[in-house]
């Protein structure tokens, strides 16, 4: 895939970059491990000053950034906008609270006299420089949730970002240069994917963070587990969303639009299996379809727009052909299901209902504004068929009974149950997901930690 901005609103290449040669590749190998070496020996209020002076700067530039993004990857500016500044606020937070998320544990009790020691402590190191391979759907948001805490931590970032967005990849070494970080503690790297394997397997670079597809994933995870490096892996979803008898309807459907179509539909953790339970399932099946017809489709720098255009054309293609063979077998449209005409890579927001499991959309992931609707006749189907996925990254139980609450978080395969609400990520709590969305988890001290070395500090009686 050439890297270039082409804008998805109009199909228009509007830049290409060259990527960088083997002789640029290494300077910058070079410069990530010398700024390491410094970088991991600074305080943690030096780094969240820096971190602080960053966040100052993105703010100032939340506005320009966002059209950037909406120019490269089609997300409604507003919804540009508030990515962005979630941004900021996961940087401010990381500055104030990275020091108590990776303090000295100290032990001197039992355990440790049972070792022999006076005194035990865990400490946590940073690793080295680690690449970052990320995807364009949050091309702000996916990059910082990973730098944030890798900085805090006192690691050194490498981003290969996805080949549409060089411009948001560009802002983003700039964003930290300008911010007074050292040369190399934060750099960008032009390269297509078929580089990625030689910047991994060098020695310099310590670990891998990559947030993508299944095929990226499995192709990262297997060269770093045979150069035997950390690998943290943030891969699709196929989140359900289950609504129960007990629910507040009215609010679980509006609810349910919004999950579905967040970021045009191309979000991971976007709810895309409505399994409704069948004493429910017309009430909402109305009031959700009716809620999927109602949104404003259309040019994403207007602020009234709530779904832009799908990210690339291909993505488009591969969206329709899971539509297609969906209602070749058997499925029932209730709305959308026809791309328009015109320029633009558009789809319309789109509710297959009569979904079954010999069709492709059941196991796979639709990644656009495309929801299906199951029937479930009570807790244990609804149970079966949320877990029915190679997916596993978070899920939405809708309920009043603590009776069903219990049996949801005790047994849905997902990485995170959200109860009467829709699946957000938070600075302060773990994100990630089990099965073939991934393994690892970003956020939180969970996910600060996952680069770090834990030292064992052990002290002789
Ligand atoms: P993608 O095609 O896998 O690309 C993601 C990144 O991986 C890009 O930088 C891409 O580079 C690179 N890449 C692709 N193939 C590679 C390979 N064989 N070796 C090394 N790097 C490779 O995914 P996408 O289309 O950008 O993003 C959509 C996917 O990401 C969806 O499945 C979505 O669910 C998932 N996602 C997951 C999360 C999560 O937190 N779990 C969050 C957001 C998105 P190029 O662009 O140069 O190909």
């Amino acid at each position: 895939m050439p890297i270039a901005t082409v804008n998805p609103a109009t199909g228009e290449t509007l830049r290409t970059y060259d990527a960088l040669d083997a002789g640029e590749i290494e300077r910058r190998l070079a410069r990530a491990r010398a700024a390491f070496d410094a970088h991991r020996t600074t305080s943690f209020a030096e780094r969240a000053r820096l971190l602080h002076r960053a966040a100052d700067l993105l703010d100032e530039g939340l506005r320009d950034i966002a059209e950037v993004m909406t120019t490269e990857m089609g997300k409604p500016v507003t919804q540009a906008r508030a990515e962005a500044a979630k941004c900021v606020k996961a940087m401010r937070w990381y500055a104030d609270h990275a020091e108590e998320l990776l303090a000295d544990e100290e032990s001197s009790g039992e355990a440790a006299k049972d070792s022999g020691a006076s005194r035990v402590l865990v400490r946590y190191r940073p690793l080295g420089p680690v690449l970052a391979v990320m995807p364009w759907n949050f091309p702000l948001w996916q990059v910082i949730r990973f730098a944030a805490p890798a900085l805090m931590a006192g690691n050194v970032g490498l981003l290969k970002h996805a080949s549409n967005v060089p411009r948001t990849a560009l802002f983003l070494e700039e964003l930290f240069r300008g911010a007074g970080y050292p040369e190399g503690c934060f750099q960008t790297l032009l390269i297509g994917s078929g580089a990625v394997e030689d910047v991994l397997r060098d020695p310099r670079v310590a670990a891998a963070t990559l947030t993508g597809s299944e095929p990226a994933g499995r192709s990262v995870a297997s060269v770093a587990g045979d150069e035997i490096k950390k690998t943290v892996l943030e891969l699709g979803g196929s989140d359900p969303f289950v609504v129960m008898p007990s629910a507040d309807i009215d609010r679980a459907a509006a609810t349910a639009v919004t999950a579905r179509v967040q970021n045009n539909g191309q979000s991971c953790i976007a709810a895309k299996r409505f399994i409704v339970h069948t004493d429910v399932f017309d009430a909402f099946t109305e009031r959700f379809t009716a809620g999927m017809r109602a949104l404003k489709v259309g040019d994403p720098m207007d602020e009234e727009t709530e779904v832009g255009p799908l990210a690339s054309e291909q993505g488009r293609r591969d969206l329709e052909e899971l539509v297609d063979d969906a209602v070749e077998n058997g499925a029932t449209v209730l709305c959308g299901g026809e791309r328009p005409d015109g320029p633009g890579w558009y789809y319309p927001p789109t509710v297959l209902a009569d979904v079954t499991p010999g069709m492709r959309i059941h196991h796979e992931e639709a990644f656009g504004p495309v929801a299906t609707l199951y029937r479930a006749a009570g807790l244990d189907e609804a149970v079966a068929i949320a877990n029915d996925s190679p997916f596993g990254l978070s899920s939405n139980v809708w309920t009043r009974e603590e009776a069903d609450v219990d049996r949801f978080v005790r047994d849905l395969e997902a990485g995170g149950v959200y109860v009467n609400g829709m699946t957000a990520s938070h600075p302060a709590f773990p994100f990630g997901g089990v099965k073939r969305s991934g393994y690892g988890r970003e956020l939180s001290g969970h996910g600060i930690r996952e680069f770090c070395n834990i030292t064992t500090v052990w002290h002789g009686a």
